[in-house]
């Protein structure tokens, strides 16, 4: 059986960037992006176009997750700048990468987040979860509607960041799909 999705956002889960700005969280270390690469400018204010972008990131975060029995794949504004910046800086691999093409951005009328559509269209079937600090029940509704298999909308703060709690739950869930005989 092959091993369920795991759709990684960046900004919230992995880039804490609702903390304090005076204080760095413990254990992440500052990743500074020129704005200029291209890279989308997801929570920056117009004023600060030039400066580079600040990312706290945790390199333990990357070995926490590879340790799960998933199947990784970005699901961010970054798209394939997540494989320049990000995933070095955590020691991952490159990744996959949803490309949300048009969607990007488009908020939706009836409230459910434009990620949403593309990650269940992307998934095609497979049981996924989807970590993001920005779902709501309307992509709960959604997933449930429109994704033949089982989808866990996981919420991060955005002001902490992944923790152990989080890992859990993932590893829980995977191992609830019956997909975990190669963890642990
Ligand atoms: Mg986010």
């Amino acid at each position: 059986m092959s091993r369920p999705l795991l759709f990684l956002d960046v900004d919230g889960p992995l880039n804490p960037y609702a903390a304090k700005p005076e204080k760095r969280p413990d254990g992440y270390t500052t990743l500074r992006v020129p704005q200029d690469s291209g890279t989308p400018e997801e929570h920056g204010e117009l004023s600060r176009r030039r400066r580079p972008l600040r990312v706290w990131l945790k390199p333990e975060h990357g070995r926490d997750l590879l340790q799960l029995d998933y199947e990784l794949c970005w699901a961010t504004t970054w798209m394939a700048d997540a494989n320049r910046w990000i995933a070095p800086a955590l020691g991952l691999p490159e990744l996959p990468f949803v490309d949300f093409g048009d969607a990007l951005f488009q908020d939706r009328p009836d409230g459910v987040h434009w990620k949403t559509a593309p990650l269940v269209e992307y998934a095609n079937g497979r049981p996924f979860a989807w970590v993001d600090d920005e779902q709501s029940d309307l992509d709960q509704a959604y997933v449930t509607a429109h994704h033949r298999a089982r989808g866990l909308l996981h919420h991060v703060n955005p002001r902490i960041g992944l923790r152990e709690y989080d890992f859990w739950t993932l590893a829980d869930f995977a191992r609830s799909l019956g997909t975990s005989q190669a963890n642990g």
